[in-house]
């Protein structure tokens, strides 16, 4: 039954499991050994790949702990069963959970085109201030592949999440709201705009830039990855992505001094002795590197709008987005999330590729410093797909492979799961 306001339950609150405990955050996370984590389900393929995801995960924690540690899950309602069961999309108990458990992992969510709702995903980054979203792209020895050598792409996309384009600032066109933006523009500003132009705001502030340049150099950094690129289209956009390779090279040099070394030193003559190179690239000229020279780049830090083409492009290059997994971080909160969306025309048909979710949630037990289980689960992956068991997506790709459904796909992984 759909909720309305007379069968609305009065307030929502998620339940925290009994046997569970709630992840600290004290100079560093501290997790206990059956830490409550909270998971939101998701629209569309949300559900189907969220028990696979789940599945696997509890399976390689009791195969590296041997009962010792598990989580101990805990729903959170946001989207369409959110809206059915409480009227709110997304409710603010669901937000103030995610902040109270610091550690959450999602499925996707849908966001109508056009009018209706802002994206739920978009609010939860912007709400939550999870300023960066990372997205590792490596290739899978045996997934299928457009590329020649797709194992020479090895990179981490850190996105930043709350500014640029997708800040939402923004007026159509031929509103009072428009014309009155465009003719502030036009006798306030000698900057005419075509009329009946739609416009839209580009903040890009340093307070933004640094603390997500701060986190990809920190992250590469605790890797030892070799070096961070900055990726910005500041030719044409001098004072938003040129004023973010610039601020970004100021937080290296002041903060990162000691570790890490511009790559305009090395033209200079100077040897990088251990330190984390910094040097950046124009947006476009990174789309033709990743595909010529991948093995020259490591982590990819971005504006919004770059890092979101980018990421998809270099999914794209070792096997789509069925494989790819993503974190949005802040200071103190992650939330890990499939890349893709929802999928609707293959709802509840236990069809698709886990494989985005379940390594979203092998980063997760990396931030948990789980590492042992985030290892395991690696090894199912790379046994099943190695095995050519795989989904559709991957099937209609690999000669000889086997097609399995999306929990057909979790067994497989976790009948190949041994210790690293
Ligand atoms: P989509 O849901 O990502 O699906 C597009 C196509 O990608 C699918 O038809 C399928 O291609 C392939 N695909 C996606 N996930 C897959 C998986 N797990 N396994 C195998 N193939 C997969 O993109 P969309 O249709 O543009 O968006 C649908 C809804 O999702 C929209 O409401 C959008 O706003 C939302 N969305 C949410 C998020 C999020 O929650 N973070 C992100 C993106 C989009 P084939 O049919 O060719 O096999």
């Amino acid at each position: 039954m759909p909720a309305t306001r007379e069968n609305l339950p009065l307030t929502y609150r998620p339940t925290p499991p009994e046997n569970g405990e709630p992840v600290t955050f004290d100079e560093g996370l501290r997790v206990p050994d059956r830490p409550i984590v909270p998971f939101i389900e998701g629209d569309g393929i949300g559900p189907d790949i969220w028990a696979a995801t789940r599945r696997v995960t509890d399976a390689a924690v009791s195969r590296a702990y041997g009962g010792e540690r598990s989580i101990a899950w805990m729903e959170v309602l946001a989207g369409e069963k959110a809206f059915r069961k409480t009227g709110e999309w997304l409710p603010q108990a669901s937000l103030d959970s995610i902040a109270e458990f610091g550690v959450a992992i999602k499925g996707p969510l849908t966001t109508p085109v056009g009018g209706g709702i802002r994206s739920l995903n978009v609010r939860i980054r912007q709400a939550l201030d999870l300023y960066s979203c990372i997205r590792p792209v490596r290739w899978i020895p045996g997934t299928p592949s457009p590329m020649r050598e797709p194992e020479k792409l090895d990179v981490v996309i850190f996105r930043e999440n709350t500014e640029d384009v997708y800040a939402g600032i923004e007026w159509e066109s031929g509103t009072p709201e428009a014309r009155r933006v465009l003719s502030f523009l036009d006798t306030e500003m000698g900057t005419p705009i075509r009329e009946g132009s739609g416009v839209a705001v580009k903040p890009i502030s340093p307070f933004g830039t640094r603390r997500h340049v701060a986190a990809s150099i920190r992250y590469a950094l605790e890797r030892g990855r070799s070096s961070v690129t900055l990726v910005h289209k500041g030719n044409i956009m001098k004072f938003t992505e040129g004023a973010f390779r610039d601020w970004g090279y100021e937080e290296a040099a002041e903060n990162f001094g000691e570790r890490t070394l511009p790559e305009s030193e090395i033209w200079k003559g100077a040897r990088p002795e251990g330190r984390l190179i910094v040097k950046d690239r124009i947006a476009d000229a990174m789309f033709q590197q990743v595909l010529l020279r991948p093995d020259e780049y490591d982590v990819l830090t971005t504006p919004n709008l770059n890092g979101d083409y980018l990421s998809d492009a270099c999914a794209a290059q070792v096997g789509g987005l069925g494989m790819a997994p993503g974190a949005n971080v802040g200071d103190v909160t992650a939330v890990f999330e499939a890349t893709h969306g929802t999928a609707p025309k293959y709802a509840g048909l236990d069809k698709v590729n886990p494989g985005s979710l379940i390594l979203s949630a092998v980063m997760m037990l990396e931030h948990m410093e789980w590492d042992e289980a985030a290892r395991i689960v690696d090894t199912g992956i790379e046994g099943a797909v190695g095995a050519r068991t795989v989904t559709y997506d991957l099937e209609r790709q690999l000669e000889g492979a086997t097609k399995v459904s999306c929990s057909g796909f979790a067994e497989a992984i976790v009948s190949h799961m041994r210790r690293a």
